[in-house]
């Protein structure tokens, strides 16, 4: 199945990137071509690891950096992503493109300051990649961003182009059932799949329920899969099949019931069961992972986007005991900053 360039709505595409959703042709996780051996060494850095649109003490939100020799590929982008990637010593100069997971606030959060940045200090287009709405929300952000620009900054050269015209979004089709290659050029390939988050009622009235993405990424000789958020879902199961590296996010049950109790106690125990159980079907919890990744025969898995953060959590064996009883590779917690 390949899906017409014209199912890909309000896409801004340009040259300055070899941007392949024009052909958007659906590729199966094992047909997919692996990028040359020759390619520079890749690195994936979890900028931040924490989950919810709290800010965290111990942790920075969710936001994540695949380095290719000086080319820089953010997935999801959290509060403080920019602050991170300092730290990590990046420059942000050298995004070249954003991919996000899907439009909750701990993924999305700093995507102005992203784009505004790229628009102060950088060149050419900068892409940004994700569900439903990222046009509404790139195009918006750069609307609002108005004032910001006339403010300017005395950085020198010739006078910038409008921002709207220095960044490109394009919202991936709907309730994507196989992967679609969404962008690839000298050090990366990236696809996507639909994945099963929201669900639960959704707080606002909607046509319907929006999207989430997986993104599977070929780079430097390995092939990495972000799975974004999401319930258990057979898609992303298959989606994983032969990684070397799974990024996952990770709820721990246990540990939410244990903070409910601290933080809600006078919460009725309905409520607080019917919030554990919204988690439980909405994002992956340890037992799902180990699943997972035995069947796919995933080379590692890393485990980001905590809920709640270890810290927190009075266990913390618990986030790995139920994915190792299953699965032989190596289990890692990230921290920020961490490289794999
Ligand atoms: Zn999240």
């Amino acid at each position: 199945m390949t899906f017409a360039f014209a199912t890909i709505r309000n896409a801004v595409l340009t040259a300055a990137a070899a941007i392949t959703l024009a052909s958007c042709a659906t590729v199966s996780a094992q047909e997919a071509p692996t990028v040359t051996a020759a390619a520079p060494t890749a690195q994936w850095i979890t900028l931040g690891t924490s989950g919810g649109p709290a800010v965290q003490v111990h942790r920075s939100q969710i936001a994540n950096a695949l380095v290719v020799g000086d080319a820089v590929y953010l997935f999801d982008v959290g509060n403080g992503v920019q602050r991170q990637m300092a730290m990590a010593g990046l420059d942000e100069n050298h995004v070249r493109a954003v991919f996000l997971s899907h439009h909750h606030l701990d993924h999305n959060a700093d995507l102005g300051p992203v784009l505004v940045t790229h628009w102060t200090f950088g060149q050419g287009v900068l892409p940004v990649f994700g569900p439903e709405g990222t046009s509404h929300l790139v195009l918006g952000l750069a609307d609002a961003n108005a004032p910001t620009l006339l403010a300017g900054f005395p950085t020198g050269g010739p006078a910038k182009p409008p921002l709207r015209d220095m960044v490109s979004a394009a919202d991936l089709p709907f309730a994507l059932q196989e992967p679609v290659l969404v962008y690839e050029d000298e050090n990366v390939r990236v696809s996507a799949i639909g994945v099963d988050h929201y669900q639960l009622p959704p707080s606002v009235p909607l046509d319907h329920m929006p999207d989430a993405v997986a993104y599977r990424v070929e780079a430097g000789g390995r092939t990495i899969v972000f799975t974004g958020d999401s319930g258990p879902s057979p898609r992303l199961a298959r989606f994983m099949q032969g990684a070397d590296l799974l990024v996952t996010e990770v709820v721990e049950a246990e540990a939410i019931a244990a903070l409910l109790t601290r933080t809600a106690a006078g919460a009725p125990d309905a409520v607080r069961q019917s919030i554990i159980a919204g988690m439980r079907r909405n994002h992956l919890e340890p037992a799902e992972i180990g699943r997972m990744a035995a069947a796919a025969g995933v080379g590692a898995v890393v485990l980001t986007h905590f809920v709640p953060s270890p810290e927190d959590a009075a266990d913390r064996e618990a986030y790995v005991r139920d994915i190792r009883s299953v699965y032989a590779g190596p289990v890692t917690m990230a921290n920020d900053l961490d490289r794999f």
